[in-house]
């Protein structure tokens, strides 16, 4: 993606995008809030349950994976390694051609973005189709994902609809049961033709070898039922140690990501189709990709390494709320791309240091987050990374003035009474044109300066 600072980036973000994604994330947020509080008496131990068993995990990758790959041979899977994203690529390409297979049908997988697996694929004459409803706007859109969880939250239904006229999909309809109805058309027969189908995992079992998946679409069972042939691409730090951990794992993900009790499909796969089962691919792969994660576990910030992307901390981040999930130039965005990011980017690090500055720091991330990530703690660690490393930066804020204004009595006390005046004066007409930069999409609040003084005075008494 193209190179632009989040700042920068935020002041040419449409006003009607800003608001699909506000109002996109706020909504979900709440709901999110009011379901984990009304159905458990402590949400908050729980979340801190399911980090430290994530924590256990990717502590210990280097028993738990051999384990998942010993079960999951076992099933009758096939386990492929690979080191990078080149790697996996050329794994995924070199099974589609061994089988002779020209389409592909991809159930969300954040990894197969994360290696841009569809522009390879497509270089090499092979079809991939994204069958998640928001995947597939984003691919005949020629656009980028902005959300983990809701991939087009930055788009409304007209856009969608002018999309899908644009693409041959009928005539503009912004109804959503019709423009659903319209994809679901056109996605059967892609899953009847493809010969291969495509899935992450939300979590791999070590001690079962499980691959649980899920999805509110039903995408996946299609995309499986349908092709002879399932390639799984999923992160090595997936892991979780036993079956019962889903019981947190699957709970916290659903509320967390989009405030339901479960996802509606929950599917375990354990295997190709076994003998005398009428459905499913006869060959399953799972191909574990590490991609720079293991460098992310050798570093201080391992933490995010928990993550089961469920999307709540950028629902409740105040930046990516006014930003969008564009904004931080990678799969990931929000909170948690703000620290996977530039860790995933190895060498690279330096491009993405800017995004851990994008942050107030309130903390709210850390509060929703399902495993008990410290996101801010994290950010800290990477900005103080960047600038032992050189990360350029915009420079200290001018600290002079305000020294001044904070150690002159007299001057305070003026600068207090001008702040007051801002009241009577029209934005428009104050001469600063980054102060018209940042009132042009917010309400200037009421001068409140002086409250301190005020208090402080009446507390002495
Ligand atoms: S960091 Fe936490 S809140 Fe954010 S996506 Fe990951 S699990 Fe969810």
């Amino acid at each position: 993606m193209k190179f632009q600072p989040i700042d920068q980036f935020a002041t040419t973000l449409a006003p009607e995008k800003r608001q699909s994604v506000y109002g996109g994330t706020k909504a979900t947020h709440e709901k999110r809030t009011k379901l984990l509080a009304a159905q458990f008496a402590e949400p908050d131990h729980l979340r801190r349950l399911a980090g430290e068993i994530k924590q256990h995990a990717i502590e210990n990758l280097d028993t738990l994976l051999p384990l998942a790959e010993e079960r999951l041979k076992a099933g009758g899977a096939q386990v492929h390694w690979a080191v990078d994203a080149e790697a996996a690529r050329r794994q995924v390409l070199a099974i589609l051609q061994r089988r002779g297979a020209t389409r592909l049908v991809k159930a969300k997988t954040m990894v197969s973005e994360e290696i841009e697996l569809a522009p390879f694929l497509e270089s090499h004459g092979i079809e991939c189709l994204e069958t998640d409803l928001g995947e597939f706007i984003i691919q005949i859109d020629h656009d980028h994902p902005s959300h983990i969880v809701r991939p087009i939250i930055h788009k409304n239904r007209r856009e969608i609809a002018v999309s899908f006229e644009k693409n041959g999909l009928g005539a503009y309809n912004d109804e959503p049961e019709v423009i659903t109805r319209r994809a679901r058309e056109f996605m059967r027969k892609k899953y009847l033709a493809a010969d291969v189908g495509m899935t992450g995992a939300n979590f791999v079992v070590a001690e079962s070898g499980r691959l649980v998946v899920v999805t509110n679409e039903g995408n996946s069972r299609f995309s499986l039922a349908a092709t002879k042939c399932h390639i799984a691409l999923v992160g090595i730090e997936k892991i979780v140690p036993r079956d019962r951990d889903l019981a947190l794992f699957l709970n916290l993900l659903a509320r967390s990501a989009t405030a339901q009790q479960l996802t509606v499909y929950t599917e375990f796969i354990q295997g190709p189709k076994a003998a005398g089962q009428p459905d499913g691919p006869e060959e399953m792969h799972v191909i574990f990709v590490d991609n720079g994660r293991t460098e992310v576990l050798a570093s201080e910030c391992r933490e995010i390494l928990r993550c089961i992307r469920c999307g709540a901390c950028m629902n409740v981040c105040p930046v990516y709320r006014q930003v969008s999930g564009h904004a931080y130039r990678s799969v990931y965005p929000g909170p948690v791309g703000a620290v996977l990011s530039p860790l995933l980017a190895g060498e690279h690090f330096l491009d993405k240091a800017d995004l851990p500055k994008a942050s107030s720091l309130c903390g709210a991330c850390n509060e929703v987050c399902p495993v008990n990530i410290p996101i801010s703690d994290l950010l800290l660690r990477l900005r103080d990374k960047g600038k032992r490393e050189g990360a350029p930066s915009p420079g200290l804020p001018p600290m002079g003035p305000w020294a001044l204004l904070a150690s002159q009595p007299l001057v305070w006390k003026a600068a207090l009474f001008c702040g007051r005046m801002l009241d009577h004066v029209p934005g428009a007409l104050i001469p600063v044109p980054a102060f018209h930069a940042w009132t042009g999409c917010r309400t200037l609040p009421k001068w409140r300066g002086g409250e301190f003084r005020k208090w402080l005075r009446v507390r002495k008494k």
